[in-house]
């Protein structure tokens, strides 16, 4: 997505290829044979739609939408749909490139995937978006499938959007079970309620794991911690109710129109609800109007990224002003900024870690779905917990233990390739890539090359 005056390549599809380079190095028997990782890093299949749908002025509209599927090799696709006027090729292969590092990182078993149509929800009746869905799904025919690519919620798409695609695939096999073709679905179709905030509960758990565990020196809990969120949408909204219950100050929120800001705490639900009647949280009474850009840059501790990409850039990362970024939305963050964040002593929890926990969930839906069972709800957040405070440990010792080799690794990549330039100091980003990459590598090895 475009952000005007930045110098840094914002291509997200050549930043996931930035940050799959920078971990490269530290991938055990990935070097050695090239090839390998070039059959990790590139997309299995593309496809793109032309969407020809009847608009409610009377006439035919065309639309262009996309699937790719980056990698099977761990198990069937999986990965959201999005509805952007920016989205594109290059952003759908790159998400779906995250989502296959996502699920190998918390170790479900699908590969990644991605959808988008490029549209603006905001001037599509519920009518119009109903007959986009529809003609998307009818196109993507049996690209997606319960065992072959499992489409998910994303931005600007929820529960109704997975219904529609559920009943146009249902349609399409009639008298088969087609519930596990999508997650995100409504309880009543197959859904689990705990799925709606499983992306902001999943960042909850990272977080809280990592400062119990000493991830910030001198910080071991989220009480009186002040967040700042940019995007309150699914992932956003949550988070700033689960972080407010756990005893932080959310000093300030944003979505698509800007952001209002109170240095004492907002009252989060009271603003939900300001945002349900007007559309927008911009005019929440008793706050400070902000610039939607400019909440990045309001002090506060933890600072949570949960709209778009190219948030963070070698433009503003100068100015964060917080002790750690949580990326709750997928690459809200360049390698540009990395760097600038790290050389700052900002700490951050990539987003293959924070968001992962709508994908997990999913994985829940889409057992249960495909058991014909009905799981309690309780029992699903508690196995949510778990995975995220299991992966989150996974990622901080993978960490340590990069640094600790940090010269070996160097040693190694010098004689395998004869550069002798310095390979990256591994952060929180390349370790928890590490660690997918190198499971994605051995089951590849472990089903050989066909045929
Ligand atoms: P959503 O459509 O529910 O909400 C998006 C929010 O971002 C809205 O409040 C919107 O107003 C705001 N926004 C959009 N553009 C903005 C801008 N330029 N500045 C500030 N705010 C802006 O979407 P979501 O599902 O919450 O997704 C948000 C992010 O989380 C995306 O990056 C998505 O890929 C990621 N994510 C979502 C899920 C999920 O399960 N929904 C899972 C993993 C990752």
């Amino acid at each position: 997505m475009a952000t005007t005056g930045v110098t840094e390549d914002l291509n997200l599809h050549h930043i996931t290829r930035q940050q799959f380079d920078r971990a490269v190095p530290f991938a055990d028997n990935l070097h050695g044979w090239r090839g390998i990782a070039e059959w990790l890093f590139e997309p299995e299949h593309i496809m793109e739609v032309t969407l020809p749908v009847l608009l409610d002025d009377g006439f035919v509209h065309m639309f262009r939408g996309y699937r790719v599927l980056h990698s099977a090799i761990r198990g069937p696709g999986k990965g959201g749909v999005r509805f952007h006027p920016d989205a594109g090729v290059d952003e759908v292969k790159a998400l779906a490139a995250w989502m296959s590092w996502k699920c190998a990182l918390v170790d479900v078993p699908f590969g990644g995937a991605k959808g988008g149509i490029v549209c603006d929800t905001h001037r599509l009746s519920i009518g119009e978006q109903e007959r986009l869905t529809r003609r998307f799904t009818a196109s993507l025919g049996d690209t997606i499938g319960p065992h072959t690519d499992i489409p998910a919620p994303d931005l600007y798409t929820n529960a109704q959007t997975m219904a529609w695609m559920y009943d146009t695939y249902s349609m399409m096999h009639p008298g088969a079970a087609n519930l596990p073709v999508v997650t995100g679905k409504p309880v009543e179709l197959g859904g689990l309620a705990a799925r709606d905030g499983a992306t902001a509960r999943g960042a909850f758990y990272v977080t809280e794991h990592f400062l119990a565990i000493g991830g910030l020196a001198g910080i071991d809990s989220l009480d009186g911690l002040r967040v700042v969120i940019q995007g309150f949408g699914s992932a956003g909204r949550h988070a700033a109710q689960l972080f407010r219950d756990a005893g932080a100050l959310i000093v300030a929120v944003s979505d698509s129109r800007g952001g209002i800001h109170d240095p004492a705490g907002l009252n989060v639900r009271d603003a939900g609800r300001f945002k349900d009647e007007s559309g927008t949280v911009v005019g929440y009474p008793g706050a400070e109007a902000v610039p939607s850009k400019g909440v990045l840059e309001i002090p506060c501790d933890i600072l949570i990224p949960a709209a778009i990409e190219n948030q963070i850039t070698s433009r503003n990362a100068g100015r964060i002003d917080t002790r750690l970024v949580v990326e709750a939305a997928n690459g809200p963050t360049t390698p540009a900024a990395d760097d600038i964040l790290a050389d700052r002593g900002i700490k951050l929890i990539p987003d293959i870690l924070a968001n992962a926990g709508g994908v997990v969930v999913s994985y829940f839906e889409w057992a249960q779905n495909i058991e014909n069972q009905q799981w309690d709800d309780a029992d699903v957040v508690e196995k949510l917990r778990k995975k995220m405070r299991r992966s989150t440990e996974v990622v901080i010792t993978r960490r340590a233990s990069l640094a600790e080799g940090l010269e070996s690794y160097q040693e190694a990549w010098t004689n395998a390739t004869g550069s002798d330039e310095p390979i990256p100091k591994p952060d929180l980003r390349t370790a928890a890539q590490v660690v997918a990459i190198q499971r994605c590598r051995t089951a590849a090895l472990q089903r050989g090359v066909w045929p």
